[in-house]
Parts: C-alpha cells; sequence; structure tokens
C-alpha cells in the first residue's frame, strides 16, 4: 500500500511544486502578482500534457516497443510549448519571462522523473505487462472471453494475435479457457467474443514482503532478463509436490484464498513437483504456480526459482478498465 501511495503523491507533490514555481518566478520578474489560482491553472496544463503522455506509454508500450528516450523528448518539447503559452496566458508574463517562468515550473517536473526512474521503478513500484495466459483469469495476456459452461461467468480464452512471431500469421485461439469466477478450465460452449481483449497492465509493490499465495514478479531462473508473474506457492525450506488438484508442502495439503477454491494444480508428463519427485526446497528456493495450470509453464517445467529473484508483488490492474481491480 506504501508502494501505491508513493505512486500517487510523487506527482501530486510535484505539481504543487510546480504551481508554487511558477507563482513565484512570476513574481520575481514582475511586475504583476499572478493570483495563486491562475498559477495552479498553468501547472495543471503542464501537468495535464505530463500525465498524458505517461497515460498512453502506459497502455501502449510493452518493453520490445517503447523508446522512453523518444517519448521523454517529445513530452518535454510538448510540456514547454504548452507551458510557455499558458504562462503568458494565464500570468500576463510577456514572451521572453513567460521562457524563464515555464522553464521554473519544469524544475518539479524534471525532478519528479528523475525519482521515478532512479528510485520509484527501481525499488517502490513498477507497471508491466503479460502478454500470455499463464496466470489467466488473475492476469490475462491476449484473450477473447466465452461463458463458463460452470457458471456462465466469462471464460478468459487465450488467443495468439494474428501476425504475432510471423508476418501474415492468422490469429490462433485456444481450445480451452479459464474461468475468471469459479477458476474452472473448460471448453467454450460456443464461438469466443467478437472483441481481442489486450493484456493486463498492473503494478507492482516492490516494498512488500511476498507471502503464500502473493502474485509475484521474478526474474526467470535461467533467463534473468525475462520478468514473469506467477503465483507463490511452495516457501524456502518446504517439500513440495502436487496431488489430488493441491499443491502439499511439508505433507500439509495448502487451501488457497477463498476465491481460488476452484483452481486445480496438475502435473503434466515430464513435469516436476509429483509426489514421487517433489521440489526439496534450499533455504533460498520458492516454488511458483500459475493459475492456468494447463497452460503455463512455471516451476513444474523449470524448477524452483532463487528467492532473489522475487522482485515484488503484484497489487492492482489497472488496464484495461473492465478489468480494473485489485490482485488476489
Ligand atoms: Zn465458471
Amino acid at each position: 500500500m506504501t508502494a501505491v501511495l508513493v505512486v500517487v503523491l510523487l506527482p501530486v507533490g510535484a505539481f504543487l511544486l510546480s504551481a508554487a514555481a511558477l507563482r513565484a518566478a512570476t513574481r520575481r520578474l514582475g511586475p504583476d502578482r499572478p493570483s495563486l489560482s491562475r498559477a495552479v491553472a498553468a501547472a495543471a496544463l503542464i501537468w495535464g500534457v505530463n500525465l498524458l503522455v505517461g497515460a498512453v506509454l502506459l497502455v501502449t508500450s510493452t518493453p520490445n516497443t517503447v523508446n522512453v528516450a523518444v517519448t521523454s523528448l517529445i513530452a518535454l518539447a510538448a510540456e514547454v510549448a504548452v507551458g510557455w503559452w499558458a504562462v503568458r496566458k494565464l500570468l500576463g508574463t510577456s514572451p521572453a519571462r513567460s521562457v524563464v517562468v515555464c522553464l521554473a515550473g519544469l524544475v518539479p517536473v524534471a525532478a519528479a522523473a528523475g525519482v521515478h526512474a532512479l528510485v520509484v521503478r527501481p525499488y517502490v513500484a513498477s507497471a508491466h505487462l503479460v502478454p500470455s495466459n499463464p496466470m489467466a483469469p488473475t492476469l490475462a495476456g491476449f484473450h477473447r472471453t466465452a461463458p463458463c459452461p460452470h457458471c456462465g461467468r466469462p471464460l478468459v480464452v487465450p488467443v495468439r494475435p494474428a501476425g504475432d512471431l510471423a508476418p501474415g500469421r492468422p490469429e490462433e485461439v485456444d481450445a480451452i479457457g479459464i474461468c475468471t469466477g469459479c477458476y474452472r478450465t473448460a471448453e467454450p460452449t460456443g464461438p469466443p467474443g467478437p472483441h481481442l481483449v489486450a493484456p493486463d497492465r498492473f503494478l507492482v509493490d516492490k516494498l512488500a514482503a511476498p507471502r503464500r499465495w502473493d502474485v509475484v514478479t521474478f526474474r526467470h531462473p535461467t533467463r534473468p532478463g525475462d520478468v514473469y508473474a506467477m503465483r507463490l506457492v511452495g516457501l524456502p525450506g518446504e517439500v513440495v509436490f502436487v496431488r489430488d488438484g493441491a499443491a502439499w508442502a511439508d505433507g500439509v495439503r495448502l487451501d488457497p484464498p477463498a476465491p481460488l477454491a476452484g483452481l486445480r494444480y496438475e502435473v503434466r508428463p515430464h513435469d516436476s513437483g509429483s509426489p514421487d519427485e517433489p521440489w526439496r526446497l534450499a533455504a533460498e528456493e520458492c516454488v511458483v504456480l500459475g493459475d492456468f495450470p494447463a497452460r503455463s509453464a512455471d516451476s513444474r517445467t523449470w524448477g524452483p526459482v532463487p528467492r532473489a529473484n522475487l522482485e515484488g508483488v503484484v497489487v492492482f490492474r489497472f488496464y484495461p478498465p473492465a478489468r480494473w481491480g485489485w490482485v488476489r
């Protein structure tokens, strides 16, 4: 929760500093003494551009496509242009003095961007997405929905979008999905819905200490450049296996949180984690499993994850709007 507060309060605090800086610079350059409300309005225009660009980046970027440096320069140019215009119109300064006042108002913007890049993103909170569906329905990748034959609520049916991996490759829709309500795997009873739903974008709290059943992000044990999101099931030092649709630790059946009661784990051929081949976790190892066991490559496929590879706890889905909500 502290991380969410930081994400919200950093831009709010920097916005107020921008308004104060605009007013102070205008007074210093004189002769006008602008009202606080006009300074706040000018700062709001500058920050409006900043937040608009930030929102577009959050919703459209992927790790492979975004060029943060270019986008940041475009945002800065837009903020200077809008800021200069806003200062002239709202604070009544001359064109030349507007440049100085505008730059004063942009100092808190730059400071907030620096704090975000150097402190918040690496150590406090960051935004992620997962394009595929190992954690559906909790975190969905590209998918379409269809009614669940068990409970009627939406089934997340994984989709590989057209053109993925090779140009001209047609869309591929999975034969099965997993239910957002009862967490059971099923075949859709009819054709999936017409709308291709974009992957969830979610906020990761890097201050939280991961606990069992939390959805965590972590660096892959053998490909540390890849960050995954899975559910933390086995803790350091435990002997963990999957039996009767459930995970067991040190001989005790683990009951997931109530919303996941319908979730059934399975061990496929060639997987590890059966009662005959349990994970005997070292003092610094964990077991992570996907919520869509039939479509998840997780510790069953590539073994335990070093605890040092855990990066944070997934707390909130913020996009698409229809899937907005806390992650449990
Ligand atoms: Zn269902």
